[in-house]
């Protein structure tokens, strides 16, 4: 334990490995996590069996890396520790298929608290339930683990059934090797609306909308695309690299006095606390979540008009042609998923 934090960050001296000794985890799921799980515990030396469906294209991939594949249901028959890596919106379906297979004392594990923490997933109070969440896309926990390193990552018990639940967690976060790089202990609570808000509020809504505000807002005033382009949203990445890598000081240090000055004075203008609060309340109160479980139920129309009206912004135009440009960085790319 690192005790210089002011949560607790658990590293390899914590975790017991002999917790999965014996153990057979059923990795449901062959997606961005499940194929990183899956091959992270078998390199391990973790018992593993993925779960996907019979007509599931994932299953040559997980074959042809040498791991063994049944049906959700069979695998959860012979599992101690199953694992939840289908997307959020199917998992309560598969849960479904595979409840009756959860034998008293074995452990439902989940990547993202979601359905535990709004009620759409109730398992029996005889498992465990628990949450390992590394912090970062399945292409990155793979790589870090084959390269000796590993991705920093939340564990979390939701339920505790077997008294073990939580060294177990642990033990499943080292295998994954995300106890190399430190795991932090949360709860299903705070993991999942600490997630919906910095989803909706900073990283993918926040800042999307903040480009396309500040391209418009050039091109309205009759700069060109190209420039606009360029200062709004390729500018973002050295930006955020410089967060990144040391703080707000790296960033502020390293720009010039004057875009210290005026980021200073003028940045906070932008931002609505009030509304950033508003989406706050939308997730704890439970609004986002029964507004996206029924518009799932809806077969997605409101999803499909938002995503249409983003694919066709200006800004995905010129910056397709500018990117041509200088197409580099393929490496930090995430891999396609695996269509089903
Ligand atoms: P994904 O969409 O990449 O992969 C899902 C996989 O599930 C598919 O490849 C397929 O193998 C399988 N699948 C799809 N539909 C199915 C169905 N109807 N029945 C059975 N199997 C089906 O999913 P993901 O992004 O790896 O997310 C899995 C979990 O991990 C989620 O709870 C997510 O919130 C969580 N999570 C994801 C990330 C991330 O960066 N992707 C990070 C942390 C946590
Ligand atoms: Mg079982
Ligand atoms: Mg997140
Ligand atoms: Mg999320
Ligand atoms: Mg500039």
């Amino acid at each position: 334990m690192t005790d210089e934090f002011t949560t607790t960050v658990y590293t390899d001296s914590d975790a017991e490995s002999a917790q999965l000794a014996n153990k057979t985890v059923a990795v449901l799921g062959y997606g961005s996590q499940g194929h990183a799980h899956a091959q992270n515990l078998d390199d391990s030396g973790v018992d593993v069996v993925v779960g996907l469906r019979p007509s599931s294209r994932s299953r040559e991939h997980a074959k042809d890396d040498g791991l063994r594949v049944a049906t959700p249901a069979d695998a959860a028959a012979e599992a101690d520790i199953v694992v939840m890596l289908v997307p959020d919106t199917v998992q309560p379906s598969v849960y479904e298929t595979v409840a009756p297979e959860l034998d008293p004392g074995d452990t439902l594990q989940f990547a993202h608290g979601f359905n535990v923490h709004y009620g759409q997933i109730e398992p029996p109070e005889d498992v465990n339930v628990t949450m390992v969440a590394p912090k970062g896309p399945g292409h990155l926990v793979r790589r870090t683990y084959e390269r000796g390193e590993g991705t920093p990552g939340l564990f979390a018990v939701y339920q505790d059934a077997t008294g073990e639940a939580s060294a177990q967690a642990l033990a499943y976060a080292q295998a994954i090797g995300c106890t190399r790089a430190g795991v932090i202990e949360t709860t299903f609570r705070e993991e999942t609306e600490t997630d919906l808000f910095g989803e909706q509020a900073v990283l993918c809504g926040g800042v999307t909308d903040l480009v396309k505000a500040g391209y418009e807002t050039l091109v309205d005033a009759g700069y060109s695309p190209e420039m606009a382009y360029f200062e709004c949203l390729n500018e973002l990445k050295l930006i955020v690299d410089l967060l990144y890598e040391g703080g707000h000081m790296e960033m502020w240090n390293s720009v010039s006095d004057t875009a210290e000055y005026g980021g200073l004075t003028r940045g906070e203008d932008v931002v609505d606390r009030e509304a950033m609060e508003a989406i706050l309340d939308g997730v704890q109160s439970g609004e986002f979540a029964r507004e996206w479980i029924s518009e799932n139920q809806a077969n997605r129309p409101a999803y499909k008009q938002y995503r249409h009206a983003e694919q066709n912004h200006e800004i995905e135009e010129v910056g397709d042609r500018l990117r041509e440009l200088f197409a580099w960085g393929e490496e930090s790319k995430e891999p396609a998923p695996a269509d089903d």
